[in-house]
């Protein structure tokens, strides 16, 4: 068998996004992703998924260059290709992302995520040669199954008018009203029974109501709030209070680990973080100062399936609870969450995902929810079959774009209903 990496594709593509708000803005009409494709001298094909935006296309085609010739099954080699790759951070240190929301950007948060996408792509093309699911090449899975959440959005009924757009057929959320309406539609389309709101939009009593009215159309069901860091502690700490009785976790009340554990002091509402703990490196501070009960992972940030794996274990050596953070992706990275989380023991609580909002996806097949859950595929590799009909459709549409875009930017999209719209200094309430 020959494993040989003989060609990598790198595909940018623009996918349809809804008019979801968050604390920095709105998102845009249409979102970057890059389709990454790892060839085999054997011809076996194996696809991942990253983000799509320049700065990481910048890095992953150097990457993809550098991969030719190398075996499909060399994924520690994959952290040496990436640093090997120059990296131009001073574009990137110590800027605020303000699009991903994933806290202060780094040149090396940049390249996980970029490793990420090989990692993927390498894990389906060693799985399909092999006969074996990528569960099976990460240790096997521990459940058959994996639990998403429903992940509800304050948003408008539709883009601003004049701009050009795919329609969405979920209509607006920007009350309690709004979002009980939302998370039914949740419930009648994917079975979902646990409920995320995206905070952080609206003033924290607004929010309240909303997770009250949700708390009451589901009783005993499990409730989220991710404000994405916009609260001071104090405002944390009367959320926490006020929804203490129904609250799963509370997600990034506060911005930092001296903020979250600040908050973490004073509550005993779990606090959950995408934005304290991103990286390796994070986790001894958090963990020291008990920042956080629950990490949520993303394989995009922590540079693949495996490092995820080694920081559930971490978690669980520190009695940390983990989960899955998500950004707007398509089914190849669902396909690889849910790999990935089917073979962590200690998963606890349910992932998130944007999936349901992307009515665009690449695969022939889309994956889908049962019960609010996706079940683990056995076929070799990810499961998942690559429609090239699509993929050509979305990328004809970023070769037509204009550029603007190519760069997520929600504070860019918010100005087109709101032009004096700045983003908002943190913390905001
Ligand atoms: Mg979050």
């Amino acid at each position: 068998m020959n494993l040989t990496i003989t060609d990598v594709r790198l595909t940018p593509i623009l996918v349809a996004d809804p008019p979801l708000l968050n604390t920095q803005g709105v998102h845009q009409p249409y979102t970057p992703r890059l389709i990454v494709e790892v060839e085999t001298a054997e011809g076996v094909v194996g696809v991942g998924e990253t983000y799509g935006d320049t700065k990481y296309l910048d890095l992953a085609r150097p990457f993809a260059a550098e991969l030719i010739g190398r075996q499909v099954g060399d994924l520690n080699g994959l952290f040496t290709v990436a640093d090997q790759v120059a990296v131009d951070s001073s574009r990137v240190s110590g800027q605020v992302d303000v699009g991903g929301l994933r806290g202060v950007q780094t040149a090396d948060k940049l390249r996980l995520s970029v490793v990420s996408g090989f990692e993927v792509a390498c894990l389906d093309a060693l799985g399909k040669a092999l006969g074996l699911p990528v569960h099976a090449l990460l240790g096997g899975k521990v459940r058959d199954a994996v639990d998403y959440s429903a992940y509800l959005f304050y948003k408008w009924a539709a883009h601003p008018e004049g701009v050009v757009c795919e329609k969405d057929d979920w209509g607006a959320a920007v009350d309690p009203a709004g979002v009980v309406a939302q998370a039914r539609l949740f419930t009648e389309r994917y079975g979902f029974t646990s409920f995320k709101l995206k905070g952080g939009v609206f003033p924290p009593d607004e929010e309240i109501a909303a997770v009250r009215a949700l708390a009451e159309a589901f009783p005993g069901q499990p409730l989220r709030l991710d404000p994405n860091g916009a609260w001071s502690v104090a405002t944390s700490l009367r959320v926490a209070e006020e929804l203490g009785d129904v609250l799963e976790y509370l997600e990034d009340p506060a911005l930092g680990t001296a903020a979250m554990a600040e908050v973490s002091a004073g509550t005993d509402v779990p606090l959950a973080t995408n934005m304290c703990v991103t990286t390796f490196a994070e986790i001894k501070e958090a963990f020291a100062r008990d920042a956080v009960q629950v990490v949520l992972s993303d394989h995009h940030y922590w540079g693949g399936l495996r490092n995820t794996q080694q920081l559930a274990a971490i978690c669980r050596t520190f009695g940390v609870g983990v989960s899955m953070h998500s950004n707007t992706h398509l089914g190849i990275s669902l396909a690889a969450m849910t790999h990935v989380a089917s073979t962590v023991p200690n998963l606890h609580h349910a992932c998130d995902s944007h999936y349901p909002w992307q009515s665009e996806d690449v695969l022939t097949e889309r994956l889908v929810f049962e019960g609010g859950a996706v079940r683990v595929s056995d076929a070799p590799g990810l499961g998942v079959e690559v429609d090239r009909e699509k993929v050509a459709l979305l990328h004809r549409r970023w070769l037509d774009d204009d550029g603007s875009l190519r760069e997520r930017d929600d504070g860019a999209a918010m100005r087109v209903a709101e032009p004096g719209w700045v983003t908002p200094a943190v913390p905001r309430w």
